[in-house]
């Protein structure tokens, strides 16, 4: 008979000081560790990690966190710090350097990957439920990956800050273990999102955090370049132009990010912009697009625009229809603008007729439809590299290139692509096109 003998999970230690509030987050994170597969120990002997939850209400209430960490330090040697203390970690580094960690009040996923780093659980198909990469939506080759939530401006015809809150960046080493364990899954494409990606960072003053013997910053650029070293396809959402985001441009030059920015520019017209409260809301966009494309020819930029909102006038629409001539943007989504209960722009002045909405956004999509046919007919003839999303009984798949985001955007039909599967990534000669999509025979196999 054959035994398996399965290996015993690592066990940590909890000492939790203070209010009732910080008991309830101790509760939550050893519920958190307990369904990951750990065990807890009743004492510092048995742990492989001890983890210490302060509380730093009052001076004496600091003074016992301190000694509570001390003490962990002594018995044990291996201690990840949180709540309140987290605030001061300068002052808890200074008396015990050896701290492996030390997170803030409700920081748990943070706090959770810390004790991971410090006693990782062994890999075991028996004992995990759940896959390393987490349970997914979307097909094995293709991952979300959500690098903050919540949202530091306020748009006149938005909520979401109301309902999720201001900007919440997670630490960049927790979001490239997870896209790491996703590329070792089987993701071939890492799609990153966020309200608003280009301030990933803002909130943690971009706080630096070791990856793989390096500091990364949580920063937009170390993360898109980290992230491009996996070997994924890295695709950007939700960019708003900063003037940062130019420095991802190089990126894009290198091969380490998908040469592909999804801006929701929402409208071009200054008057527009500043009614809606938009943000990096900057004249030169226009120029900035043009450099752009001068860096990396081959740069898709799509983006959403909102049409009749309150107060547009014909001369705020005649000016987005010339913007988007000239900004000859790759794929663009259009929405009429719909009052939201709760959204400042709702109770505007100036609402704009149903009929003329519908006008305006069936010229919107005209434009847009024309020019998204004359790029895509301009790519007749050249070769593209291709995704496969899925194959079909008669040997045709269809995939999408680097200029396309699943679900959003265009997608590559291709016949005679018997023997290709999901997640193959093939070059193909482009041989038709139309308004949306790209249709093609591939010329050979990338390997898997
Ligand atoms: S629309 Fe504006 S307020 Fe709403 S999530 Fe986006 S940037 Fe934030």
């Amino acid at each position: 008979m054959n035994v398996t003998t399965l290996p015993k999970p690592p066990r940590v230690g909890l000492v939790s000081l203070g209010c009732p509030k910080n008991l309830v987050d101790s509760e939550r994170i050893m519920t958190k560790l307990r369904a990951d597969g750990y065990d807890m120990s009743p004492d510092y002997a048995g742990a492989d990690v001890v983890l210490v939850n302060t509380c730093g209400f009052l001076d004496s209430a600091k003074e016992e966190s301190l000694e509570a960490i001390g003490e962990a330090i002594a018995e044990n040697g291996r201690v990840v710090v949180t709540g309140c203390m987290g605030k001061e970690a300068d002052v808890i580094r200074e008396r015990f350097p050896d701290v492996l960690a030390i997170t803030g009040a409700h920081e748990y996923e943070q706090v959770v990957g810390a004790v991971h780093e410090a006693a990782p659980m062994p890999a075991n198909a028996f004992l995990n439920l759940v896959p390393e990469s987490g349970l997914k939506l979307t097909p094995r080759h293709y991952s979300y990956l959500k690098i903050s939530e919540g949202c530091n401006h306020r748009c006149a015809f938005c909520i979401i800050p109301h309902l999720r809150g201001d900007l919440v960046s997670r630490r960049p080493d927790a979001v490239l273990r997870e896209a790491e364990k996703l590329v070792a899954a089987g993701t071939k494409e890492l799609l990153v999102i966020s309200q608003d990606t280009s301030a990933y960072g803002v909130d943690i003053r971009h706080q630096p955090r070791p990856w793989k013997g390096e500091e990364v910053r949580a920063h937009m650029t170390d993360l898109s370049r980290e992230l491009g070293k996996l070997g994924a396809w890295v695709r950007l959402h939700y960019v708003y132009p900063y003037p940062h985001v130019n420095d991802v441009i190089p990126l894009m030059a290198e091969g380490l990010v998908l040469p592909y920015l999804d801006i929701p520019f929402q409208h071009a017209s200054p008057e527009v912009l500043r009614r809606m409260r938009r943000p990096a809301n900057d004249a030169k966009v226009l120029q900035r697009i043009r450099s752009w494309r001068e860096q990396v020819p081959d740069l898709s930029i799509r983006s959403s625009f909102v049409v009749g909102f309150p107060g547009e006038t014909e001369q705020d629409f005649a000016y987005l229809l010339n913007w988007l001539e000239e900004a000859q943007l790759d794929r663009v989504g259009a929405f009429k603008f719909e009052p939201v209960e709760g959204a400042p722009a709702t109770s505007m002045n100036d609402q704009v007729p149903a009929d003329l909405k519908q006008e305006r956004y069936e010229a919107v999509m005209a434009l847009s439809a024309r020019i998204s046919a004359e790029k895509l007919a301009a790519k007749v003839g050249t070769d593209v590299d291709v995704l496969i999303d899925r194959v079909d009984d008669d040997g045709g798949a269809t995939g999408r290139s680097k200029a396309d985001a699943p679900e959003i955007d265009g997608e590559v039909h291709l016949r005679d692509a018997g023997g290709l599967n999901p997640g193959d990534i093939v070059s193909v000669r482009v041989e038709e096109a139309d308004e949306h999509d790209l249709y093609a025979v591939p010329l050979g196999i990338q390997a898997a």
